[in-house]
């Protein structure tokens, strides 16, 4: 099966060249693992983090050898009492046809209770960081009015809507091109919206949010920090879940430049890492699998074919080229 390795390490925007597809053989999956055949794979800003040779949360990617990442496969070969071939796994071994995955490490889906791909984004990583990120963190209140950053990708799209459906009373997000931004008011029922590129944050926010916002979900960072800062009500809350606008920067960002803001309006602002919030993921799926069944909670996918395909999906997915999450199809 073909896998993508990593063969050098970006510095500031990752190019082709940084990556290969290389041909590996496939063998039999060994006591207590199972040989699955991918058929999603999921491409994620926080790769980027790993491609850095940097002491993180997880671990760097490691040069010459296949990247990790989020996937659903179908199980051909299983040497696991617990899985038999047919069954359909998410596990973490993506950027590859083929993963021999150790058991302990596989989860059972049933494409019966919703599409596989919801396994990675609205039923998956990306929805239990929205919906932890906004209950356990930012501790949303009814009420709050709720400013979301990356309005239009996977975790934004879903965490406005989580808010509106758990009684804020006004949702507010920014994206990249006018064509989210309608998206973001006509599809996902965002209060209002504004492209980040059109004009300065700060301006725009006060320009929709004029009596200023409690809660900040951040995924972008910088520019967009600073303004939320500047419209924070009195004991506003942030949560810090992603800084995708410096990513691919080599130099430090420039703002934001009024962190004093925090020290009179009382903030709180507080990072969060999704996998620090395991225990509330069966009280997530059902409701959120829920409000999914109900149509209450629209999500997109953005779909690329092919494992060839994999590297330019991740760096459209940087850029901006997907709406909701960014996933590559296998064929199956
Ligand atoms: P998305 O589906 O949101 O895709 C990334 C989006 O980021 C792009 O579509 C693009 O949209 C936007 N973007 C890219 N560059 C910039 C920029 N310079 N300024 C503003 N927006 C930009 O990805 P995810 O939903 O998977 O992730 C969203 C955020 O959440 C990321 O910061 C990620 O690191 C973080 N995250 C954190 C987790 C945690 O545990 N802490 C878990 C999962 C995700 P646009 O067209 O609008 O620019």
């Amino acid at each position: 099966g073909r896998e993508w390795h990593l063969v050098a390490r970006p510095r500031g925007w990752p190019v082709p060249e940084d990556f290969a597809l290389r041909q590996e053989p496939v063998r039999p999956p060994g006591p207590g693992k199972v040989l699955v055949r991918n058929e999603y794979l999921s491409v994620d800003p926080y790769m980027r983090g790993r491609m850095n040779d940097v002491k993180s949360y997880v671990p760097p990617y490691e040069l010459d050898r296949p990247m990790e990442g989020g996937a659903v496969g179908v199980v051909v070969e299983s040497e696991a009492p617990e899985f038999a071939p047919g069954d359909h796994v998410v596990h973490g071994l993506g950027w590859r046809e083929y993963a021999t995955v150790d058991a302990r490490h596989a989860t059972r889906v049933s494409p019966d209770d919703a599409p596989l791909t919801a396994y990675l984004g609205v039923l998956g990583m990306t929805g239990l960081t929205a919906y932890a990120g906004l209950l356990e963190v930012a501790r949303l209140r009814p009420g709050d009015v709720v400013f979301v950053s990356g309005a239009a990708g996977a975790v934004g799209s879903q965490a406005g809507q989580i808010a509106r459906l758990k009684g804020a009373s006004g949702v507010i997000g920014s994206a990249g091109s006018d064509e989210k931004v309608r998206l973001l008011t006509e599809e996902f029922g965002f209060d209002a919206a504004f492209n980040y590129r059109a004009g300065p944050v700060a301006e725009q926010l006060a320009g929709v949010a004029p009596d200023g916002i409690d809660v900040y979900f951040d995924n972008v960072g910088g520019e967009h920090l600073e303004a939320a800062l500047g419209a924070f009500k009195l004991r506003g809350r942030a949560v810090i879940c992603g800084m995708i606008a410096q990513y691919n920067t080599a130099e430090p960002p420039a703002a934001p430049r009024n962190l004093a803001q925090i020290v009179g309006k009382r903030l709180r602002l507080e990072g969060m890492i999704v996998s620090d919030h395991l225990a509330i993921r069966p009280q997530f799926v059902e409701e959120v699998g829920g409000w999914v069944r109900s149509g209450e909670l629209r999500f997109r996918e953005t779909v690329v074919e092919g494992v060839e395909n994999a590297v330019d999906a991740f760096l459209g997915m940087l850029r901006g080229e997907n709406v909701g999450k960014m996933i590559v199809s296998l064929p199956h």
